[in-house]
């Protein structure tokens, strides 16, 4: 009796198990009606309609095409069918295959595991089925990029892993896990295989950040804070206490730390006039527009108006909204001279690049940027 119990609990209360593999949506935010698929490394089997329809190795082609809602497939020996559903599996270890959209082109990109594709509201559905590891490395090495230490890749894995598991439903009534775009984290499968990176992928196998009440954490990233991050609140209104303004000495040498942007003053004050600025009451001429920021403000202030500097920031597609406006220029021209690049919250990674590179360990790191937070096993948490 009492084992029926526990059967029970476990049943209703226990979250669900890892998964094994994760669902990516690839090209999601492009609607793609053609594809060629090649197998570039190992075998193949393709499977239609449930139904194996052969094997596919190095050289071979697929291509695959919406044909109302169904799927036309051929391969270079001719046409194979319609069908409603196409998967393409790997039969070992070390296999890679190559997507190459043919409408609308784009560049070929390969990727580890699996592939299903199905037609769905008019164009190709193509799902990746890949495991952590794969899709990890695929991750960094499209949000970091080569050139950087291992270290500082192993902080990167960490905030995608953490992304990963904290986002895992976000596609739930799509039939996937994530997408392959910013709105989830950008993958494009393998990009130049930097073994460097699948390797901080390895060594910090099975780690994510959690808050001080065991959750994950949203682990936001920027290219560098310019020397002060930004609260969570001041850039996108919801307050995390894991997201604080503090200074950070250690980016104010990387290649993003400064900028400089030349707007001609009639256009911003003919932007100004936009948002509700009057020109007559603000004093003479655009001596108004000057704005110092010694440390970080949430507003640019003229006359009766506030503009939230992150609103600025985008209208004018600045790489900051922590600048000064300097109005000296007798040409007319008002220079805008910044710092940093990106929204500011969380960790900055030119800041993490020299932590790493003075010897600093992936938890200091973590700790430094993230306040208050603790790097645990995500098993721990189901
Ligand atoms: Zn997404
Ligand atoms: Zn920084």
């Amino acid at each position: 009796m009492r084992r029926v119990y526990v059967i029970i609990a476990v049943m209703f209360f226990a979250v669900p198990a890892r998964p094994g593999t994760f669902l990516i949506s690839l090209f999601n935010e492009q609607s793609l009606s053609s594809i060629m698929v090649s197998a570039e490394k190992g075998r193949y089997i393709l499977t239609a309609d449930g139904n194996e329809s052969g094997s596919y190795g190095h050289n071979d082609m697929l291509y695959i095409a919406i044909r109302g809602d169904s799927l036309m497939v051929r391969n270079q020996s001719g046409p194979i069918g319609v069908f409603s559903r196409v998967s393409f599996s790997e039969t070992g270890e070390f296999s890679l295959f190559g997507i190459k959209p043919a409408e609308p082109a784009a560049e070929r990109s390969l990727y580890y595991g699996n592939l299903e594709v199905r037609s769905e509201y008019g164009r190709l559905s193509v799902i990746n089925k890949v495991d952590e590891h794969n899709y990890l490395g695929g991750v960094v090495e499209a949000e970091a990029g080569n050139g950087w230490s291992q270290m500082f890749y192993m902080v990167q894995a960490i905030i995608s892993r953490t992304y990963l598991y904290g986002n895992i439903s976000r596609h739930s009534d799509e039939g996937f896990h994530l997408c392959d775009a910013v709105h989830c984290q950008v993958y494009k499968g393998r990009l130049t295989g930097n073994e460097t990176i699948y390797e901080a992928v390895s060594l910090t196998e099975g780690l994510v950040i959690v808050n001080d009440d065991n959750t994950l954490i949203t682990a936001a990233f920027h290219s560098n804070c310019g020397g002060q991050t930004v609260n969570s609140e001041d850039a996108w209104v919801v307050y995390r206490s894991y997201l604080r303004s503090m200074t950070d000495p250690y980016c104010r040498g990387g290649r993003n730390a400064s900028w400089h942007a030349d707007i001609d003053a009639g256009e911003w004050q003919e932007y100004l006039a936009g948002l509700g600025f009057d020109a007559g009451e603000a004093g003479p001429g655009q001596q108004s527009f000057s704005l110092r920021q010694p440390v970080r403000q949430s507003f640019y202030t003229i006359g009766d108006v506030s503009i939230p500097l992150r609103v600025i920031r985008n209208d004018w597609n600045l790489r900051s909204a922590w600048f000064d406006v300097d109005v000296s220029n007798p040409s007319g021209m008002l220079r805008f001279s910044g710092r940093g690049h990106g929204h500011g919250v969380g960790l900055c990674q030119e800041g993490a690049m020299e932590m790493a590179a003075r010897g600093y360990n992936f938890i200091d790191i973590l700790q430094f940027y993230y306040n208050g937070v603790k790097v645990k096993q995500i098993e721990e948490l189901f």
